[in-house]
């Protein structure tokens, strides 16, 4: 070694904090005595069972532990070690062989000191060996927790569907295993089998930077578990049922058999498998559009788009593809000039799938959109909506109701329709008659009777609304009560032994009796039918995976005080964004509703026939079993599931 390599290396030493409590004249002596190497990336530092007798620092680059899962004889990482970080001292100090495999996942520079030079410097500096001891204990720490046998009952457990839902079904079936929450940077992993390190490892590998914690359980308790809460684990376990080789079904009432056999065996195989390749990959949407050579197709997935894998497909097809699905969606197929929207039904396993195509003249040709909507994630279960328990309870009450009417309000996009139809999926039942008027229908809902809107031929809300009155219905969904004519007739329905469930444009619960007054409905037939009212915002979800506790500012906490989200003195601590790699490093994922629910009782009742203004309706209101917005989002900011900016800003924009 020069002395310029000499003197980096003693510099390097002094930050390793195996060697903390050396002292730094001490320093320049180890130096001496170590040894350098470099290892190439993938190059075996050594192999599980190999003798060895020499301890390694990483001093640039990574390194990889690997452990063996006997029963499968596959491998996984039980842990990455990056600058200053300890290996092989197991080995070295027990005299035993290598515990398990390191590989250098980069180029990567590592200081050896051999047993001899170890020994030496415990002599001169007995708290290197304290140190190397505290680096052993973690790792057999860590192994045992990986390896987690102590038994517990699941339903001791905290469980957190969201956490399920960010591990595919496959992988959690296949290992028996169950993601329950994430604390601290720790996620609790049911097994039924701790030592199953591939599923562990598997599961590692999608929510990376988070450390698994395994915690055993019974198989008949796991077993239990899945049965018991089998309504609402989410859709990702039952899509990942679509398996790989289903054949696609295209269901079509109105176009002929003969129109959707036409076009080349070739095009129909290529179409079929673009569109089972984006379900599979639970795409939002999938764009194909022409370029000079070839067609490019990309996948929306979780919310970005990606290029599609596989052979290209040459620019000669394009047309035909264009065409192919055009007949599809009962489209113009000589129209190449002028945009068009359609849509494709299609079953692919069990599931049924609607595909709304958009067509767009380009330059190089015709640009097609496919978005694809899964008509069984249309009804979601309630309680994925409204997070907060006591709240979802009463609002399951009401939509029982065998009369009456519930509005569900909010401005546009924040999430009124798929409150209604999750209301409406309460209902589903072999002997409740169920119909909606839409504009348009959505999603074709199987077993329900749903009707579009379509002014041009006279089909509007009200009249549509008249007519499946005298078609005995149990429940009624009414997509907007947008005129008087309209709230007339769902105000009668209610009366006369119907439940309808209808979204009205106002921007908070009480706003909505307001709203049915300046319509010209009468105070007694509104009080009379009322049942209830939903009102909604939606804001960004928290990502649970990167979210740290934070204190808010004064300032902040001032800000919420003034919206009455929180008090002046509020002492606990919020989440604040940070953002990873699950979220993109937006910190936020998905969306939450925040929720206001009115209950109509008897004493709202009479403040609505007596004619009150709004003040007093709320004075009613809140002696009975009123939640305000601001209460549910005192719920989510506490619960950590949303920010204080995204609070604000829903409550800056009601007023
Ligand atoms: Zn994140």
């Amino acid at each position: 070694m020069s002395d310029a390599q000499l003197e980096q290396v003693t510099r390097f030493l002094g930050h390793v904090s195996l060697f903390e409590n050396v002292k730094p004249e001490y320093l320049p002596s180890i130096a001496k005595r170590v040894e350098e190497r470099v290892f190439a990336r993938g190059q075996i530092i050594f192999n599980e069972g190999e003798p060895g007798d020499t301890l390694y620092i990483v001093k640039a680059g990574s390194v990889g532990v690997f452990l063996v899962d006997a029963k499968v004889g596959l491998r996984f990482e039980l842990a990455r070690l990056r600058s200053g970080q300890v290996f092989g001292e197991m080995a070295m100090l027990t005299e035993q062989p290598r515990g398990a495999t390191c590989q250098a996942m980069e180029p990567t520079e590592c200081i050896l000191i051999s047993r001899p030079t170890f020994m030496a410097i415990v002599e001169r500096v007995p708290q290197v060996a304290l140190s190397v001891a505290e680096v052993l204990a973690n790792r057999v720490d860590q192994l045992n927790r990986e390896r987690g046998q102590t038994k517990v009952e699941l339903s001791e457990l905290r469980f957190d569907p969201d956490v399920y839902r960010m591990i595919p079904g496959r992988i959690l079936e296949r290992h028996k295993m169950i993601p329950l929450s994430i604390q601290n940077g720790i996620m609790s992993v049911a097994c039924v089998d701790a030592t199953d390190l591939t599923g562990l490892d598997e599961i590692r590998r999608i929510v990376r930077g988070v450390e698994i914690r395994p915690v055993t359980v019974g198989e008949a308790d796991y077993l239990q578990f899945l049965r018991q809460h089998a309504t609402q684990l989410p859709q990702d376990t039952q899509r990942a049922k679509v398996r790989r080789s289903e054949p696609i079904q295209w269901v079509s009432d109105d176009i002929k058999e003969t129109k959707l056999e036409s076009g080349s065996d070739d095009i129909k195989i290529l179409v079929d498998m673009l569109v089972s390749q984006g379900i599979e990959l639970e795409a939002s949407d999938i764009h194909i559009e022409p370029e000079l050579e070839q067609v490019n197709v990309r996948y929306r997935v979780s919310g970005l788009l990606q290029r599609r894998q596989g052979q290209p497909i040459p620019r000669a097809y394009h047309r035909a593809l264009a065409s192919r699905i055009k007949v599809l969606a009962d489209l113009d197929i000589s129209e190449r000039r002028r945009p068009q929207d359609g849509r494709i039904t299609l079953k692919m396993g069990q599931r049924q799938y609607d595909l709304r195509v958009s067509t767009m003249p380009t330059h190089e040709g015709e640009k097609i959109v496919l978005r694809i909507l899964d008509t069984a994630a249309a009804i979601q279960p309630i309680e994925r909506l409204i997070l907060a328990d006591k709240v979802c309870r009463v609002v399951k009450q009401l939509v029982q109701r065998p009369h009456g009417v519930v509005f569900v309000c909010g401005p546009t996009g924040s999430g009124k329709t798929t409150t209604l139809y999750s209301a409406v999926g309460l209902r589903r039942r072999e002997d409740t008659n169920i119909v909606t008027v839409e504009d348009p229908v959505e999603y074709n809902l199987p077993g329900i009777t749903q009707v579009s809107v379509n002014p041009e031929i006279g089909l509007k809300f009200a009249s549509i609304l008249r007519s499946f009155l005298r078609q005995d219905p149990n429940v009624i969904l009414v997509g907007e009560t947008r005129d008087a004519e309209t709230g007339k007739i769902a105000l009668e329905a209610g009366l006369t032994g119907h439940l309808v469930l209808t979204s009205l444009h106002t921007n908070d619960a009480l706003g909505s009796i307001q709203r049915l007054r300046e319509m010209g409905l009468e105070d007694y037939a509104i009080a009379a039918s009322l049942v209830g009212v939903i009102s909604q915002r939606l804001v960004r979800r928290l990502c649970p995976m990167c979210a740290k506790e934070d204190q808010p500012s004064p300032h902040v906490l001032e800000q919420l005080a003034m919206i009455d989200v929180l008090s002046r003195d509020f002492k606990g601590g919020l989440k604040k964004v940070v953002g990873c790699e699950t979220c993109g490093g937006t910190g936020y994922r998905g969306r939450v509703g925040v929720y206001e629910l009115l209950v109509a009782d008897d004493n709202l009742r009479q403040e609505i026939i007596a004619g009150s203004a709004q003040f007093k309706l709320r004075e009613a209101a809140l002696k009975g079993a009123f939640v305000p917005m601001e209460r549910y989002s005192h719920y989510l900011l506490t619960q950590g599931l949303t920010t204080p900016e995204e609070l604000l800003a829903i409550h800056a924009g009601k007023s």
